[in-house]
């Protein structure tokens, strides 16, 4: 190992260590089960609102682990024990995660990129039916696309990815609002198949993350079999057949129609900007535009400017522009929970910098106890208690969240009394996927130039926005920071599958699929970051993209190994399934009847997100039950 720091040197950079995870890692390297022993082992802190720093370490510990990981260093250093034996990886995991986690050993496998559990990755279509000519389409090159056009690739299946956009990326590609940033760290927020120890911050920017994905597509040669700029129009499925009729329209200009066995949606929750359904939208004269829909062309210095919402992406807008804008008008209907995230814009320490640099499996360790503080954590804070009857929370675990949050954000405000409630949600913590806060929202808010707008909007007109108190507030730019249409899953392509059935006739409203991936009568059809696949306070979105790619390649395998056309899942499995996810839907914060939000059809059905332990997603996703399912015969 190439370390050129002395002793001192070493000393220093273990002040910016992340010790639970830098422990297993070192033990990794010398084979020293020291650095993993009992009496070093982080606790956690169940009880804590947000997950303690060092895994709730004691600050005994945590010298005791500073010194046992120097002299580790110091070994490397000088040559000393890299082909040593490492402890077994069991008893690594074992420290970050304590005992009895072992249901979770094949998950937590996965997430360092040491296979899929039992969703094998190793056949290949020549292998498994050498004569079957498979082509499957997948729609979308963004985080859920690439996914599966890795795995497909991996398994030599031919596929063609449609993107309407002029590159990879999806969400990351098309929101460029300034601000933009994950609220998730890039430690777990990227493939289990291609971990990046390069990481500067904890939180990238967004021009960092789309970066990441344009050197996944690079370094898997998927580019080539994108087409971009191409949108899919519609999607007909071939009874006789059991195969795809696909319309693309390239550039807006011609049409074109291919035939595919099977269809991957990846166009993902996040693709069709919200618009308010407000009087007069259309006639404001200056310009307006969705954060989704950047306007780069417009220059905000000096100007007055309303921002509509105060959800995810307003959040990080509000504090970006605030500085620069002449006025700046926040309308606000319900304000956001906000966990206090002191690092969220930093770099990473320049001490754990150099160990992510130095200590080759740092990375994957560090991701891991991120992986598993996030995996099932602060499940219980979400959770309703039907026994209780505290207002504005659900439970009395919630409520403590309530209150320790309620504090956190009143206390940035001590100086303006007047804002003091306006910031404080009336919904329950986890009613909605909570902000990351680091001070700058509130900082932005009270500035002189800034105002908090808590009364409706009523109409908009040529001048600015009319609140229902009947103030104009004028303005020279809008700028909507109001959501998507996350329900409206696979709008606006027209999606027929068997007898002609209109996909979203079928869903009237209300989105549905098996594991979030496959819908009854639609055969072959299968779906990423589907319906009840979202996740508020538990688990990864990209971990459950890859769960839901495993799925789709054990039904693919399927088919192959059973030499049918098409597999479709079956109304009853399909039932129970939609039973078990809406009855924990429903005690779930944000399923909570008072609780509005874009998780929620326009029925008050939570349509996004999943209610259960990641756990049983990892177990439901590794692979198809076969009688669950209808299998045609070619
Ligand atoms: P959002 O969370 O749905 O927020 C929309 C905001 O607009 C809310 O404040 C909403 O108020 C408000 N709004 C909607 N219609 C309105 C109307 N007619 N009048 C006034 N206000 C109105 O949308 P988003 O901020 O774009 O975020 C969507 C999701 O994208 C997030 O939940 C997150 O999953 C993802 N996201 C992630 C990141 C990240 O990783 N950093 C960043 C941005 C977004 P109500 O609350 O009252 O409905």
């Amino acid at each position: 190992m190439d370390i050129d720091l002395d002793d001192e040197q070493l000393r220093q950079v273990l002040a910016d260590a992340e010790l639970p995870a830098l422990l297993p890692a070192l033990a990794q390297l010398t084979g020293d089960a020291e650095l993993i022993a009992e009496d070093l082992r982080p606790r956690g802190d169940a009880e804590s609102v947000y997950a303690p720093p060092q895994g709730g370490m004691t600050t005994s510990q945590q010298t005791r682990a500073r010194d046992a990981a120097w002299r580790a260093l110091r070994t490397l250093r000088d040559g000393g024990a890299l082909s040593a034996e490492p402890p077994p990886l069991e008893a690594m995991l074992a420290f970050v995660t304590g005992e009895g986690a072992d249901d979770y050993a094949s998950l937590l496998q996965s997430e360092m990129g040491l296979g899929r559990g039992e969703a094998d990755t190793a056949w290949t279509l020549e292998e498994l039916a050498p004569d079957r000519k498979m082509r499957v389409a997948i729609i979308g090159a963004g985080a859920s696309g690439l996914a599966a056009a890795h795995r497909l690739a991996q398994a030599g299946i031919p596929f063609v990815v449609f993107e309407r956009n002029a590159d990879v990326g999806g969400v990351w590609f098309e929101n460029t609002y300034p601000g933009a940033r994950l609220d998730t760290s890039n430690f777990n927020y990227s493939y289990s198949f291609d971990q990046n120890p390069d990481w500067q911050h904890q939180f990238s920017q967004q021009a960092e993350v789309l970066a990441y994905f344009a050197d996944v597509t690079d370094r898997f040669d998927l580019r080539r079999h994108i087409r971009f700029r191409t949108e899919v129009i519609s999607l007909e499925y071939n009874d006789a057949a059991g195969t795809w009729s696909l319309r693309s329209c390239e550039d807006e200009g011609e049409f074109s129609d291919e035939t595919f066995t099977a269809v991957i949606s990846a166009v993902g929750q996040l693709n069709q900007p919200n618009l308010p359904d407000v009087d007069g939208i259309e006639r404001f004269a200056g310009p307006w535009f969705h954060t989704a829909r950047w306007r780069h062309d417009v220059d905000l210095r000096g100007l007055r400017v309303g921002v509509v919402g105060t959800g995810a992406s307003s959040f990080q807008v509000v504090p970006a522009i605030a500085e620069e804008v002449g006025q700046l008008a926040v309308f606000q209907r319900n304000p956001p929970w906000m966990v206090p995230t002191p690092q969220y814009h930093d770099e990473l320490r320049p001490g754990m910098r150099w160990l992510l640099d130095h200590v080759p499996t740092y990375h994957l360790w560090w991701r891991i106890y991120l992986v598993w503080n996030n995996v099932e954590g602060r499940m219980p804070y979400a959770q309703v208690d039907p026994s209780w009857d505290g207002l504005q929370s659900v439970s009395a675990a919630n409520d403590r969240v309530r209150q320790v949050l309620t504090e956190a954000v009143r206390t940035q405000f001590d100086e303006r009394p007047d804002l003091q409630d306006a910031v404080v949600p009336s919904y329950p913590p986890y009613g909605k996927r909570m902000v990351r806060d680091n001070g700058v929202w509130a900082n932005a808010l009270k500035q002189p130039h800034v105002s908090l707008v808590t009364d409706r909007i009523s109409r908009v007109t040529e001048e600015g926005i009319v609140t229902e108190d009947g103030t104009l507030h004028e303005l020279d730019v809008i700028i909507y920071g109001t959501g998507f249409q996350a329900s409206r899953f696979l709008q606006p392509i027209t999606v027929r599958g068997q007898d002609g059935l209109d996909l979203h006739e079928h869903w009237k409203d209300d989105p549905r699929a098996h594991v979030g991936v496959t819908i009854p009568r639609f055969p072959n059809l299968f779906m990423l970051y589907g319906p009840n696949t979202n996740l508020v306070v538990h688990g990864s979105v990209i971990m459950f993209v890859e769960c839901a790619v495993d799925y789709v390649m054990g039904c693919l395998r399927l088919l192959l190994e059973t030499s049918s056309a098409a597999i479709d899942i079956r109304q009853d499995a399909f039932d129970s399934y939609q039973q078990r996810v809406d009855e924990a839907n429903a005690m779930m914060a944000w399923g909570a009847a008072d609780v509005d939000s874009w998780y929620k059809n326009t029925r008050g059905r939570v349509t996004q997100n999943w209610p259960l332990p990641v756990l049983e997603y990892w177990k439901l996703t590794r692979g198809p039950v076969p009688e669950e399912y209808d299998l045609f015969p070619m």
